[in-house]
């Protein structure tokens, strides 16, 4: 037996629980998306020599110079991804930057569908094994820049971004359904934000939310 793999195994749960608490006072308030971050096993996402610090408040290497969100970033984005008014399940969810696949294994949990797209076909290469080993069966990843969307499947509920840009990528705007959101970082100066994108029949609706800290977006593929 793997004995460092069943020790991970058992302490996870317990130290997911500690995570899920922790995101419970820092203001995550969807039950929902705090039993899935209770659920997913953050830990496959990380490189064996880091999964032990996992569940940890920080900003943790994915390779390739990226880092994989913080705990609190995931369960706020994924809560705010949800809070549509029904409270339903979402249909179709795009995600630019796959990174490691963790924050596209936490939106599966709540859509049907996840696509995401990456611009690093090292990362996709990873994040596709790490979604495996997982268990996660809808997910649809692609290698490619995320500036584009994937007009194909458009349009989307909900678009999540988690590299930050400096201005809205217009092709994602159009690909947003009507009742759709996205959720995406934007970097003005040294500050960063979460914003929230709405569109209503009217047109769109924007909201500047929480003080963030992500990659930039960068052009193209690598
Ligand atoms: N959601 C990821 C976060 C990864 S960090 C996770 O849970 O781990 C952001 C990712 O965005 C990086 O992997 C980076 O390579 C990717 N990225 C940056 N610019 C991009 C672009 N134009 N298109 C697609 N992916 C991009």
């Amino acid at each position: 037996m793997n004995t460092s793999y069943s020790g991970i195994g058992m302490t996870s749960q317990r130290t997911r629980m500690r995570m899920v608490e922790r995101l419970r006072q820092q203001g995550i308030r969807d039950e929902i998306v705090l039993s899935v971050m209770g659920e997913v096993p953050r830990h496959l996402f990380l490189d064996e020599a880091l999964a032990d610090r996992a569940y940890d408040d920080k900003s943790l290497p994915i390779g390739f110079g990226q880092t994989i969100s913080l705990p609190f970033t995931v369960a706020r984005m994924t809560e705010l991804a949800r809070a549509r008014g029904d409270q339903s399940d979402l249909n179709k969810v795009l995600e630019i930057g796959t990174g490691c696949g963790y924050q596209c294994a936490v939106l599966a949990r709540v859509a049907k569908v996840v696509h995401s797209i990456e611009r690093l076909v090292q990362l996709t290469a990873r994040a596709r094994k790490n979604l495996l080993n997982a268990r996660v069966t809808n997910a649809r990843l692609r290698h490619g820049d995320g500036h584009k969307g994937m007009p194909t499947e458009a349009p989307f509920d909900v678009i999540v971004m988690t590299a930050a840009a400096t201005h809205v990528p217009k092709a994602l705007l159009e690909q947003l359904a009507v009742g759709g959101r996205m959720i995406f970082p934007m970097v003005k100066g040294e500050e960063q934000h979460l914003w929230l994108i709405e569109r209503t029949a009217q047109g769109l609706r924007e909201k500047r939310m929480d003080a963030v800290k992500f990659v930039p977006l960068l052009p193209g593929t690598g």
